[in-house]
């Protein structure tokens, strides 16, 4: 039975996307936030400057530490979240490498859990050369990553739905697991936005989010976000943020908050539309499987208890697997542009299989012939007409 969700966002959450910041006062009614385009703060007198200084996480001093405008977007993230604190950043990666530059050091050991996002894997094989050591569990039984656990583990990472499968974990079991033996835990919620999962009101310590997908939605900006508490954000902030030095631009924290503004229509349209054509997908001869939350009937429960709606990227298995074919299907798609990336308006679609990499894929669960498509806001029977046509196409 697929776990057919209606899509919920709770009506605070609108508030936090669609309102005006309440601290900008000097904006004179503005209703958006000034873009503060300022390398620096300018202060009253030597000591207000020192004192500001001291505590550069809450003070307006440089825009390396601070900026206005990139603050009011931190606050709506965090908000979201239910996070005390947020950091934003250059980019989705910026905010993953801050997380492990600032909590981990040379000795420690991370688990990862579940398919995760290439770049992630690839920034901890070369933290090993700093002496942090990695594992990745594909498994999702809870006893199997249990076993995988070291006395040095400092910090669980996972992503719920996963990276091209989209496999949902019981990641509230593994918390606590955790928690048990003060292990943090750090979870990548791109996939679902905070709209339609907060891992941090299910004990989850660490958000991470990268910002470029569909918090920004409109495909012209880069970004990412940390979400946690003061504490940990504190660590964070001055290990990593500040001296890694990898900053969300003022106007490129304004192009965000333009972005959240139509978050939650835009993810109450992408749920649907999605779940449309994965159910179009679902049922047709040229594809041999679906692989979409909503359609994994194992995980129904796990669903339920952590995701509020869906996103609308996810991945499919072609009938005739060869790469030949694979390449065929996509390049007769019309209306999907073929590219990286994911989450914006427009339907993108990419494949993980190249002409030689079934090794690599089968190292990680991917079948071949699996298509990943990110359904934009084209409309759903467009969409499907034109992923039916390519279907036919493949098997004259
Ligand atoms: C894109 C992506 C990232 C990295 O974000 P960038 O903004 O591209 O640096 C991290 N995690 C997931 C799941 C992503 O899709």
């Amino acid at each position: 039975m697929p776990a057919l969700l209606t899509p919920h966002i709770d009506p605070h959450d609108e508030a936090i996307c669609l309102g005006h910041d309440e601290d900008l006062d000097e904006s004179r009614g503005s209703i958006m936030p000034p873009i503060v385009q300022t390398s620096l703060f300018a202060h009253p007198s030597l000591e207000e400057l020192f004192d500001s200084l001291d505590a550069e996480h809450a003070n307006a001093v440089y825009t390396r530490g601070q900026n206005p405008t990139v603050a009011v977007l931190e606050r709506k993230l965090a908000a979201l979240e239910r996070g005390e604190r947020c950091k934003c950043f250059a980019s989705g990666m910026a905010a993953v490498s801050a997380v492990f530059m600032g909590l981990l050091g040379s000795g420690d050991h991370v688990l990862f859990v579940n398919n995760i996002y290439g770049p992630t894997l690839q920034l901890a094989k070369n933290l090993e050369r700093f002496g942090i050591e990695h594992d990745l569990v594909l498994d999702t039984d809870l006893q199997k990553i249990e076993s995988r656990l070291r006395s040095n583990t400092k910090l669980i990472f996972f992503e719920s739905p996963g990276t091209m499968l989209f496999r949902v974990i019981d990641f509230q079991k593994l918390v606590a697991l955790a928690r048990k033996r003060d292990i943090l835990t750090a979870m990548d919620n791109t996939w679902a936005t905070p709209l339609f999962q907060k891992p941090l009101t299910l004990g989850v310590d660490i958000v991470v989010h990268s910002a470029t997908k569909y918090i920004g939605g409109h495909s012209d900006v880069v970004a990412g976000a940390v979400v946690s508490s003061e504490a940990l954000m504190q660590r964070i902030f001055y290990n990593a943020f500040m001296l890694n030095g990898g900053i969300l631009s003022p106007f490129d924290a304004w192009l965000l908050i333009r972005g959240l503004r139509t978050l939650p229509v835009r993810m109450r349209q992408h749920h649907q539309d999605g779940l449309q054509v994965a159910g179009f997908l679902r049922q047709h001869a040229g594809v041999a499987a679906v692989f979409h939350p909503a359609f994994d009937g194992q995980a129904q429960t796990l669903v339920e208890r952590s995701l509020t709606g869906y996103s609308s990227l996810f991945s499919f298995q072609l009938a005739t697997s060869e790469f030949g074919a694979v390449c065929r299907f996509v390049d007769a798609l019309r209306l999907f542009r073929i590219g990286v990336s994911w989450g914006g308006v427009e339907s993108l679609v990419i494949s993980p299989n190249r002409v030689d990499n079934q090794a690599a894929l089968a190292a990680h669960n991917i079948p071949p012939g699996t298509i990943r498509i990110s359904v934009g806001l084209e409309g759903a029977e467009a969409l499907i007409l034109d992923l039916d046509q390519a279907l036919v196409g493949l098997a004259v």
